[in-house]
């Protein structure tokens, strides 16, 4: 993809600070991260999101996420965030997947997002629909 900042990242023509790289994958720190070690890891190959992305990037990004969670712990994160903001009204802001692994510190600040409830009986009728269109 010509106009993706995340392609130039990873073909080394934008410079970033890598973590880690191998045929697949690279990863490297989040230029403004939530806390110090705050890395994306992204597929080389071009996909938009986690709809489009290959299943075998799918899951070897979340493989390396559980290694690179591991390292940042063993460095003395107290806790680990994985984030994937899908489609911009999700909060997706470069549409290059990407998963952000967020080393957590006690009084980051971080917030959860709200919850909302359930009206009675909603929660089947929206399971349901979810079981069918998983087919
Ligand atoms: P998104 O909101 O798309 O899930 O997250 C994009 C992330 O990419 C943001 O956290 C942002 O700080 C990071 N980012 C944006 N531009 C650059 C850049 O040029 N270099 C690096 N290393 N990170 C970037
Ligand atoms: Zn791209």
């Amino acid at each position: 993809m010509d106009d993706c900042l995340f392609c130039k990242i990873v073909s080394k023509e934008i410079p970033s600070t890598p973590v880690y790289e191998d045929e697949r994958l690279y990863a490297f720190l989040d230029i403004n991260p939530v806390n110090p070690g705050h890395v994306l890891i992204t597929p080389k190959r071009h996909s938009t999101n986690l709809m489009d992305a290959p299943e075998e990037d799918v899951g070897s990004i979340i493989k390396l996420a559980k290694k690179i969670a591991q390292a940042l712990t063993k460095g003395g994160a107290a806790g680990i965030n994985l984030e994937m903001n899908n489609g911009s009204v999700a909060g997706q802001v470069i549409p290059h997947t990407h998963l952000h692994v967020v080393p957590r510190t006690v009084d980051d600040g971080l917030k959860h997002w709200p919850g909302k409830e359930y009206a009675p009986g909603e929660a089947e009728t929206v399971a349901e629909r979810i079981r069918q269109d998983l087919g």
